[in-house]
């Protein structure tokens, strides 16, 4: 019966079965990451034969006859040709993760998104103009420019870059990860701060 590494457990033990936020890291056949994917369809991966488990998980899926342990990394059997989405989506959670979760303003704990040139003054939608902010300067800040406010920008918004995010954007990272997304620390921190 196929298996995962060599990870199949007692079939009858009906304990610590994969939740929904189980996920995996895929990787190409030349290591570089690819996509994350939920821990089920890694176990299906790795079960047709598509992929290789290249660091086990803490869930654990259980069929009519086996457990098997959800791999946190599996690498694919066969190289694909990805063409890479040119800029990471620009979503609420991924803007919190860039900006660490602050305000831009203030450093309070941010709670809503703003556009730095305000979208009625023709700001567009993009990630030099969006940032996370806390309510209150939100509200205050309104139709304004930060110029008319006195405000400044702790630091100039910009397009995040690098495998990580290409490939989990503003997602959670299971630390087993990092060695494959090749990040520095820093981005790493970044990229856990939850939003
Ligand atoms: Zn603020």
């Amino acid at each position: 019966m196929a298996h995962i590494g060599a990870v199949v457990q007692d079939a009858g033990r009906e304990d610590a079965v994969a939740g929904p936020d189980a996920q995996a890291l895929v990787l190409n056949a030349s290591y570089e990451p690819l996509c994350v994917v939920s821990g089920r369809r890694a176990v299906v991966l790795v079960l047709t034969d598509k992929a290789i488990a290249v660091a086990l998980g803490d869930h654990v899926l259980h069929s009519a006859r086996v457990f098997v342990t959800v791999p946190a990394v599996v690498r694919l059997v066969r190289f694909v040709r990805v063409p890479f989405r040119a800029t990471v989506p620009l979503t609420r959670k991924a803007v919190f993760a860039r900006d660490g979760g602050r305000c831009v303003y203030c450093d309070a704990p941010a709670t809503s998104l703003d556009h730095v040139i305000p979208k009625s003054r023709g700001g567009p939608h993009t990630w030099d103009n969006v940032v996370s902010a806390c309510g209150r300067c939100n509200h205050e800040k309104a139709d304004r420019h930060i110029a008319e406010l006195g405000w400044r920008l702790r630091r100039a918004p910009s397009v995040p870059s690098g495998a990580a995010w290409r490939v989990v954007g503003g997602k959670r990272v299971d630390p087993r990860w990092h060695p494959f997304l090749g990040e520095p620390e820093q981005q790493d921190e970044l990229l856990d701060t939850p939003a």
